[in-house]
């Protein structure tokens, strides 16, 4: 097997030679690819009912490792008009008229011109005037003055929330993960949004490649808590899956292993513990991260109370806690694991929380 590339150019055609016999999935760009209603806690502790949609668009022109995305998009641009038709799809068939916020998720950047035609953005943001708060999701490299105009042409009173997948601050594996951002890069980024009034959601992988799986817990609590020292709120942990062709040529090269449910667990413990912010996790194909006999269900309806809730919720058949690790304990802290070896500043999905909507839809 070849190894994984040393320079992003023959990383990013090793990652797209893997993808062969992955098939995409078929979309239209006159309609999205998918819609739900989904309720969520918002950053003021009220519980509000919102719209994702996952607008369908050209390719995302970066090809990180981890990413699946490509899958569910169209190989040439679609047209000036295709999104605010595909937004209209969705509004008439959700036919729900009083919802808080919406999603936007495009599968690669909603700022990437040759995704979403600027010409298109005066309609999108006129028919986001009822939502009071929009989410589009965004690479770091192009956030700049396009995130001024689309917010200044949002109704008074609606809110930009710009989501970013730092995936992870570990520098080696941000740097093969071929996303070509460093955390400086992220947190200048992050520092923009704030300067223009916007809020920030960020995404992290759990359990990315390239980091041995001891280290992963380590890691996964300094990205969440630089995420949150860059001001993210929410913060969004989403396991690491195959499907996407790379990742399975590094589950193949020891470069990877599945995620394990007890460090999603032990993620979201340790950063609803920060008291900085909220913290979501993705449950998506969680059935792949569990052994055998392992109670699922027991699991997973407790992540589901913490992501509504934001507070460490209790067994359902005990006075327990939730605790890292899959276990129910009296209380106590957590343990910490041992440090890195080595942290640097200089060295990043629909997102997943699209991919597993999709999925779903
Ligand atoms: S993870 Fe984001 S930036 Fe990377 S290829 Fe996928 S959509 Fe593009």
């Amino acid at each position: 097997m070849t190894p994984f590339p040393a320079s992003p150019a023959e990383r990013t055609r090793w990652i797209v030679q893997a993808r062969d016999g992955v098939p995409r999935v078929p979309v239209e760009a006159t309609r999205p690819a998918a819609w739900i209603i989904e309720t969520e806690r918002q950053a003021d502790g009220t519980l509000a009912e919102g719209l994702t949609v996952f607008l369908v668009n050209r390719e995302c022109p970066w090809h990180c490792a981890m990413c699946d995305l490509w899958r569910y998009t169209t190989e040439r641009p679609v047209g000036p008009g295709d999104i605010p038709r595909q937004l209209d799809v969705a509004f008439a068939e959700a036919s729900r008229p009083s919802l808080s916020w919406i999603k936007l998720y495009n599968a690669g950047s909603f700022f990437d011109s040759g995704a979403i035609p600027v010409s298109d953005h005066a309609e999108i943001a006129a028919r986001c005037t009822p939502f009071k708060r929009v989410i589009v999701e965004c690479h770091p490299a192009l956030v700049g003055p396009g995130v001024v105009r689309f917010r200044d042409s949002l109704a008074p009173g609606t809110r930009l929330e710009v989501a970013m997948g730092l995936e992870t601050v570990h520098p080696g594996a941000l740097d093969r993960l071929n996303k070509r951002i460093t955390t400086r890069s992220f947190r200048a980024a992050a520092d923009f949004l704030h300067s223009q009034d916007c809020d920030l959601r960020t995404f992290l992988l759990v359990r990315p490649p390239f980091i041995p799986e001891a280290d992963c817990p380590a890691w996964l609590e300094r990205s969440i808590d630089f995420a949150f020292e860059c001001e993210a709120d929410p913060v969004v942990l989403i396991p690491t899956r195959t499907g996407n062709g790379a990742m399975e040529r590094l589950l193949g090269m020891g470069e990877f292993s599945l995620p394990r449910l007890e460090l999603l667990e032990e993620g979201i413990r340790y950063g609803l513990h920060q008291g900085r912010g909220r913290v979501f996790a993705d449950l998506w194909d969680l059935e792949r991260f569990v052994a055998p006999g392992d109670d699922l269900e027991g699991r997973r309806a407790l992540l589901e109370t913490v992501n509504r809730d934001q507070k460490l919720a209790r067994g359902r058949e005990s006075s327990e806690v939730f605790m890292p690790g899959g276990r129910l304990a009296s209380g106590g802290d957590r343990t910490t694991p041992a440090e890195p070896e080595r942290f640097s500043r200089a060295g990043g999905r629909i997102s997943r929380e699209a991919a597993k909507l999709r999925k779903s839809d």
